[in-house]
Parts: C-alpha cells; structure tokens; sequence
C-alpha cells in the first residue's frame, strides 16, 4: 500500500468512528461503548438503562451480573442474563431475578457484526432486605411405602431459605425430586441458600442428591462422618462436590449465618465423629427467632447424644418452644430428663406412616402427652407447618 493510500484508509475508517456521535474513536473497528446505569426499581427489581450505539455494524447488547467485581476482565464467572439483538434502541431492562441481601454487579458487553466488543462501565447495587417476615418451617412428609426420614424447609423472616435433610429414596421414588423440589416450584423458591445433612442414614441424605442435581444450593453443612457409611451417603457426597456447593462440616459451638433476624447454633455434634452410633453424629441445630426457638435435632440417641449436650449446656440454653423429636419417635430417643432441660409447647414428628420400626414409639408418645405437650407428626398429620412471627406460633 503506498502511503497515500494508508493516509486515506486511516482518514476513512476516523470518518466511521465519528460518525458514532461523541464516541471515542477506535481505529481496531471495535463497537462505540456504552454507559450503563442501574437503579432500585422496588424492593426486589433493579431497573437497568444504557446509552446507544449508533454503529452501523452494530450487533447486541448483552447484559451481565456477577455476584463479584471485575465482570469483563472474566465474563466466565458472570452471567448473560440478557442479549438484545439488532435492536440498538433496546436501552433498558427490569432485571427481576435478584434475591434480597445479596450485592449484584452489572456490566453491559456491546457487540458489533465483526463480533468484536465494547464495555460499559462496571456498577454494583445491594438489593435490601424485605421488611422481616415470618419464620416458617415446613415439616415435610417422608412418607412412600416403607419410606421414613426426616425432611424440613426453613424459610427465614428474610426469605433465605434452607432445608435439613431430604427424607428418602428408593429406585423409583425420591422425597427430593418427587416431594420437596415440586414445594419448592410452588413456593417460588429457585434456589436454597444452605442445606444440612443431619448425618449419613439414607432416609435423611438420600432424597437431598436430587435436591442438589435439581435446585441450585449454595452450602452444605455435614456432620463430616469418618466411619464406615452407605453408598448413598458417598452419591451424597460426590453430588455436593459437583453441585458446586460450598461444603462445611458443622460441629458443636459453631454458629451459622442465615438471617440477621435469628440466632442458630450447633449444639452438636464434637468435630469429627465416626465411630459408635451413627444416629449420634446428628448435627443438631437450635435456632431462635427473636422469643420462639426451635430445636432440631436429627436422630439422635440418647446415650452418648442427649446425654452428652444435657452434660455440656445449660438447661435454659437448650430451652426450646418446638423440639423436632429425635429420631422418628424412638424410644432410644427423648428421655424425660430431655424433656425437663427442653422444656417444650409443640413436640413435631418427622416419621414414615408406613415405617416397619413401629415409630413412633407409644413410650414416647406417652411421654409427650403426660406433659400435656401437643403432637404434630407427620404419618398421621402429612406436611405440616409451624410459623412464627418471634411471639405467637401458629400450626396449620
Ligand atoms: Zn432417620
């Protein structure tokens, strides 16, 4: 090319960039970037606008948010949740798929034929909490066949959702694909900021691997078992891995961070369990929300596990207005002096109504009435639910 031409080619393609109006020019032929703004709409709605591109080669638009700074440096750990295509005068969008708590950074990528690209500035925009609600936990029926298990969905008064355990499966029937994911559906809830595994028994961890293959789930916390287990409980594991979920074994004295509103606390078990009862590796979790609590307590025994949190905490650390009875209403479970340190209004049962144990037990049904505590359980009552606005507690 003789220099008279260069100098003209040069000339040409200035020419082009200006006519992008006020762009800056860019003689490698990207697209004129644009400036994004982004505003809370209402409480849960962030409303997103940017300027044109006046291109004439120009593409799409493509919208990303990131839960993390630094969207174009790597767009991998980012998400399109919007391309407009050949529509340049596409300058806004409602992004209505944000969660409350959580902080959002958002980037508009420009795209012109050549398939080169542009960016907007990077903004970021904390989504508020809702003003509190209740706490609800929804005390899920494990029931199928011979089927037991325990299975129970948190929602927290600022709609963080959790749930521990997943009740069972068998070949052709999973409490999690086939009772909790569907509540899940009809509740709205897409994803579940946590998940605990009480400890490895099929009927608590075997309906959560579909769980986890079905709904997104930002945490795990297992009791970290070291002892001989169940194939079921290694698919657990390997699904909690490839779900992406952060993995936390819980053990006594730790506390978890699930909504500002309430208190929840491990009261059990010690670090590394993996000998003896399996039933007494059980994470237990006491959780208050403001004067009610709640005492969940998987399937434990109670030599070696109420025994053992009866000789390491108070009685009025343990005082709890709904004990999630241990370990389906077995007899091996519940001792009266539990009974006295917890001192419970609602004793709420997660059992199978076909389960061949006999659970639960009538010593522990006994127990329970002559202390004139009402019973909900799940073999006879089917799903039932517990909501609290932290002073009245209502069941339906
Ligand atoms: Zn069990």
């Amino acid at each position: 090319m003789c220099n008279k031409l260069r100098i003209l080619t040069a000339l040409a393609i200035l020419a082009a960039s200006l006519s992008c109006g006020d762009s800056p020019v860019d003689l490698a032929g990207n697209p004129t970037p644009s400036f994004l703004t982004i505003q809370l709409h209402s409480d849960s709605v962030v409303y997103t606008s940017w300027t044109q591109c006046s291109d004439n080669d120009f593409d799409a638009y493509i919208l990303w948010r990131s839960k993390s700074a630094g969207i174009q440096a790597d767009p991998s750990q980012a998400q399109a949740i919007k391309i407009f295509s050949s529509d340049p005068l596409q300058l806004t969008w409602f992004d209505s798929t944000v969660v409350p708590g959580e902080t959002y950074w958002y980037a508009l990528e420009t795209r012109n034929t050549s398939v080169l690209s542009a960016w907007s500035n990077e903004l970021s925009l904390t989504i508020p909490l809702n003003e509190p609600e209740n706490l609800t936990v929804f005390f899920i029926d494990p029931s199928h066949g011979s089927l037991s298990g325990d299975a129970m969905l948190i929602r927290t008064p600022n709609g963080f959702n959790y749930l521990i355990d997943g009740g069972d499966r068998r070949s052709d029937w999973s409490c999690g694909r086939d009772r909790i994911v569907p509540m899940l559906d009809s509740l709205g809830i897409a994803h579940l900021d946590g998940i605990v595994a009480t400890h490895p028994h099929s009927d608590h961890v075997g309906g959560l691997i579909a769980v986890l293959e079905e709904v997104p789930v930002y945490k795990v916390w297992d009791c970290g078992w070291t002892g001989d287990a169940s194939n079921t409980y290694e698919e657990f594991l390997l699904e909690v891995q490839a779900s992406g979920a952060e993995y936390i074994e819980g053990s006594r004295g730790m506390t978890l961070d699930w909504d500002p509103e309430l208190q929840v606390e491990i009261l059990h078990p010690e670090p590394n369990p993996g000998s003896g009862d399996m039933n007494n590796a059980s994470i237990v979790i006491h959780l208050e929300f403001e004067e009610v609590s709640f005492l969940f307590t998987g399937d434990l025994e109670t030599d070696d596990g109420e025994n053992d949190i009866l000789s390491s905490y108070a009685a009025e650390d343990l005082q709890s207005d709904i004990l999630k009875v241990g370990h389906h209403g077995s007899s091996t479970s519940t001792s009266s002096q539990w009974l006295d340190a917890v001192d419970p209004s609602y004793a709420a049962i997660e059992v199978g109504s076909g389960n061949p144990y006999g659970h639960p037990h009538g010593e522990v049904i006994n127990r329970l009435d002559s202390r004139g505590i009402p019973v909900y359980r799940t073999d006879l009552d089917g799903t039932f639910v517990i909501t609290t606005d932290g002073t009245d507690i209502t069941v339906f």
